[in-house]
């Protein structure tokens, strides 16, 4: 049982909306200082906690998962209480929060995907990236979610890590699959699925590619598919080649992407075609669902910031294929009662301090970490950092908190449970947590994972009862 007073004035008490690697960090950088004591609840509308390292990262990356292990840490720090299954909006509202605890911390990530604005991108078939990695990841929102893997051919748009992850879970046989806690409707539907050909599509030239070296790595280390590379992509305009020399990620991008240009199909199941400096510009269909998809080459211009940008040329061929998968980048969501960035897609914020969206003042006792303070970019760890950039800013507005008064936090359970909120604790995830281990262990998985909330809800009763 944490302390909620301590003698010279209670603790601060921190309320964090988000409990993936974000708000895990700003949890942990705040148990780890001993300058202001601090009683942390964290909040996650999922009753699981981890966000997207449990439901972003993909399945054959269990190495990427093992950072839990920190978060865990953190979570079983007496000062931290963890609430799952409580969504902000309807089961609890920002005002609440607000009047509850001295700071707010939002770190609820980027909810959806970025739209390319195409004709067709709505016919069945196109998917974005997103839903398929989170339905893969069996993530609650999309347990009812089919994908139909009976087309041969198989676009994926864009060249970031996600599409890497997107391309691989193709690409993989059901033994490489079923060695991972992929969802199991996933699994299934993948081991028949029917697809041979993946093409994917950067807008830009190899060296502008997002991957990185050892996510293109794995991909040409596929036991599944061939990858084809056309050495005519990989020749660089002058501005590219200028871009190469001081840019040592892309360089060694490019060498793998040489190397694979040079090696001979081997007639594996599937291929995995890339295509630079081309953009889809239609997507048809028949009766409703994909069919082909046309694309544009582009060439590659300066712009003002000195970004090279993709410009279309106007010449076009047809790409057959009967599924698209549109990776082309996250979007944040606005939530009722926080100001929004529409343009960036995030909560307008001085280095992790919120402002209002019009006259950009700060906001006192609200703050933000993680992609909904930065947007959709980087490494799990580089939330890290960020989550201790706005820790610092909140533990200098914390010195002029009053901390001599108020029940504060020790009223959200009864507030949660008048209002029928069955929440998850902490101790409630690690019974789920070993029972989807458990159902793991006789199929040799590393767990099979919960597909529903009410799933969960019903085994934790079982277990209690
Ligand atoms: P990302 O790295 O921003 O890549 C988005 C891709 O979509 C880029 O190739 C971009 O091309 C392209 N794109 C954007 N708009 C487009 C349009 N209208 N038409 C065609 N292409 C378009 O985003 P992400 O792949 O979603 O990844 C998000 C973050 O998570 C990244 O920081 C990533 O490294 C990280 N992540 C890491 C791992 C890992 O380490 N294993 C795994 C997954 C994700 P332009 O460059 O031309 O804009």
């Amino acid at each position: 049982m944490r302390e909620d007073a301590v003698s010279d004035g209670r603790p601060l008490r921190v309320a964090i909306v988000g409990a993936g690697p974000a708000g895990f960090y700003a949890a942990g950088a705040l148990v780890r200082q001993d300058e202001i004591p601090v009683a942390i609840d964290m909040f996650d509308r999922l009753p699981t906690p981890y966000g997207l390292v449990r439901y972003g990262v993909a399945p054959d990356h269990q190495k990427i998962k093992l950072v839990i292990r920190v978060y865990e840490k953190t979570a079983r720090d007496p000062r931290v209480r963890y609430f799952g299954n409580v969504d902000l909006g309807r089961d609890v509202s920002t005002a609440d929060l607000k009047e509850l605890y001295d700071q707010v911390v939002y770190a609820v990530g980027a909810a959806t995907d970025r739209k390319l604005g195409i004709p067709g991108e709505e016919l069945s078939g196109s998917y974005s990236a997103t839903e398929f990695v989170a339905w893969y990841n069996a993530h609650p929102d999309f347990a009812d979610h089919r994908f139909d893997f009976e087309p041969r051919s198989a676009v994926v748009v864009g060249v970031g890590n996600v599409a890497v992850d997107v391309i691989r879970i193709l690409a993989k046989s059901r033994e490489e699959l079923a060695a991972t806690d992929i969802a199991d409707p996933a699994l299934e539907a993948l081991a028949a699925s029917k697809v041979e050909e993946i093409h994917v599509l950067s807008r830009r030239g190899p060296v502008q590619a997002k991957f990185s070296a050892a996510e293109l790595r794995e991909v040409a280390g596929l036991e599944n598919a061939d990858v084809i590379v056309d050495p005519a992509d990989l020749a660089l305009d002058p501005l590219s080649e200028k871009e190469l020399a001081d840019d040592p990620a892309a360089q060694k991008n490019l060498e793998i992407l040489h190397q694979l240009a040079e090696r001979p199909a081997a007639g594996r199941t599937r291929r995995i075609h890339f295509h630079f400096l081309v953009s889809p510009v239609e997507i048809v269909g028949t009766e409703g669902r994909v069919t082909s998809v046309v694309i544009e080459r582009n060439r590659l211009e300066p712009r003002s910031d000195g970004r090279l940008a993709a410009r279309g040329t106007g010449e076009r061929e047809v790409l057959e294929a009967g599924l698209v998968f549109r990776s082309i980048g996250y979007l944040g969501v606005p939530i009722a009662g926080i100001p929004f960035d529409r343009k960036r897609g995030v909560i307008p914020n001085l280095e992790g301090r919120v402002t209002n969206a019009e006259d950009a003042h700060v906001r006192p006792g609200e703050y933000v970490v993680g992609w909904a303070k930065r947007g959709p970019t980087g490494l799990i760890g580089t939330n890290k950092m960020d989550a201790v950039e706005t820790v610092k800013h909140m533990l200098e507005d914390a010195k002029g908190i009053d901390r001599s008064a108020g029940e504060g936090a020790a009223a959200i359970a009864p507030l949660l449970s008048e209002r029928g909120v069955r929440w998850v604790s902490f101790a409630d995830w690690e019974v789920l947590d070993r029972l989807e281990q458990e159902r793991g262990s006789a199929p040799g998985r590393p767990r099979v994972k919960f597909l529903r909330r009410e799933e969960m809800l019903k085994a934790l009763s079982r277990e209690s009862g």
